[in-house]
């Protein structure tokens, strides 16, 4: 397997090197919109420390992960509505994993309405910014 590279685009969104929308942070974890979100409030969860994926992450690390991720959930079912939520990670190429820092992908679902495939297209930042104002109000409710 290869190793870390801190040239990733999550590594760059954590050093404030490029923009997120930020919903959430805490001094082991970092959690932010996808930009191409296949449910309304597809949020990604990462370590602050460096990880490739499930494989090599240290497990008091993922543990904070886990931690936030599930913090994001709960709050995301009140701020969407949802119905459900899935939560999924890809751990190299093989699985899917196009982002080499580890995240775990949380998306809110409505019975019946079925996930957009990865990657299905841009949302319109104006939606987005709507999306993180109600997922920031939510978690701090
Ligand atoms: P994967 O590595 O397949 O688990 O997924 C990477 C995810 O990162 C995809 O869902 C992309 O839409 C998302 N993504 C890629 N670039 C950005 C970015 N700059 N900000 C937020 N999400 C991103």
């Amino acid at each position: 397997m290869a190793t870390y590279d801190d040239q990733n685009i999550f590594a760059k969104i954590l050093r404030g090197e490029l923009p997120c929308l930020k919903v959430y942070e805490n001094d082991r974890t970092f959690a932010f919109l996808d930009i191409m979100p296949r449910s309304p409030g597809h949020t990604l969860v990462i370590p602050r420390a460096g990880a490739r994926n499930l494989l090599d992450i240290r497990e008091e690390d993922f543990m904070e992960v886990a931690r936030t991720t599930r913090i994001i959930a709960r709050a995301a079912m009140k701020a969407f509505a949802a119905d459900g939520i899935i939560i999924q990670q890809f751990s190299e190429p093989a699985s899917g994993q196009v982002v080499f820092h580890l995240h775990m992908h949380i998306m809110p679902v409505k019975e019946g309405v079925p996930l957009l495939p990865p990657q299905t297209r841009k949302e319109d930042p104006k939606v987005l910014e709507d999306h993180a104002a109600k997922l920031i109000a939510a978690l701090k409710a």
